[in-house]
């Protein structure tokens, strides 16, 4: 299969599940995780009329993206250093990634220099797994009060890469578990526009059940791109 197909075959699997639940499938968002793939794959997702796409490495994206000018948007989906901060601020249109006071503070003052507002999500450990990034659940409050301090960043939401099972319905308790813990700081005005908060989750292995528990945002990259390559 082309990249074409797969990327229509998984607009299929997402408008039908969508609708299966009861959901309007035009409020999920797709995003095509291109990391590790050449600039040629994204040209050809870009031709079968994908927009959006996500990174996980700085350095990688700010060289394929300069090369991209077909109005396509790009996500940050990986771990952000504090001190690469000033060129992801740049970079994406959202970082799906803030996990610490001390990184939303280092975008906030380049984004303030540069006169930018910037989307983010932030991203949970909703596993409480010590091996992967994010917030803890219950520090996840403190933080977006700290970030409501930051002028130029919009939290919309919320984002997780829970851990890894073979077990789905571990997985559907996961992405409900984020989706409850958006709900209450929602109600608690902590997000830009807490009538809708976005929740990133769902990858190629688990998008449908992300989707019924509510996902607003699915980040696909094998079942779009095929395997990464070790380099570019
Ligand atoms: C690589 C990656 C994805 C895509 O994973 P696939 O299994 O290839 O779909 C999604 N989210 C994050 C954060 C990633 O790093």
């Amino acid at each position: 299969m082309t990249i074409a197909d797969k990327l229509h075959s998984i607009q299929k699997v997402l408008t039908e599940t969508a609708i299966a639940c009861g959901r309007d499938p035009s409020t999920i968002k797709l995003v095509a995780v291109s990391k590790r793939h050449a600039i040629a794959s994204i040209e050809e997702a870009i031709e079968a009329g994908q927009y959006l796409f996500g990174e996980n490495y700085i350095q990688e994206a700010a060289e394929k993206i300069p090369q991209l000018n077909h109005g396509a948007a790009f996500h940050f989906i990986g771990h952000v250093q504090s001190n690469k901060a000033k060129q992801a601020a740049e970079l994406f249109s959202m970082i799906e990634t803030v996990d610490r006071y001390k990184l939303a503070k280092a975008l906030n003052t380049h984004l303030e220099k540069i006169e930018r507002n910037l989307d983010i999500l932030v991203q949970v450990n909703i596993g409480r797994d010590m091996k992967k990034s994010g917030i803890m659940p219950d520090k996840t409050e403190e933080l977006l009060k700290q970030i409501a301090s930051f002028s130029r960043l919009r939290p919309l939401g919320l984002m997780t890469i829970p851990p890894l099972t073979n077990e789905t319905e571990e997985t559907r308790n996961y992405f409900k578990n984020l989706r409850l813990l958006g709900k209450d700081l929602a109600k608690q005005g902590l997000f830009a526009d807490n009538k809708n908060i976005e929740l990133s989750m769902g990858m190629s292995h688990d998008f449908k059940v992300a989707i019924e528990e509510g996902a607003t945002i699915i980040r696909v990259g094998t079942a779009i791109f095929g395997p990464r390559s070790n380099k570019i």
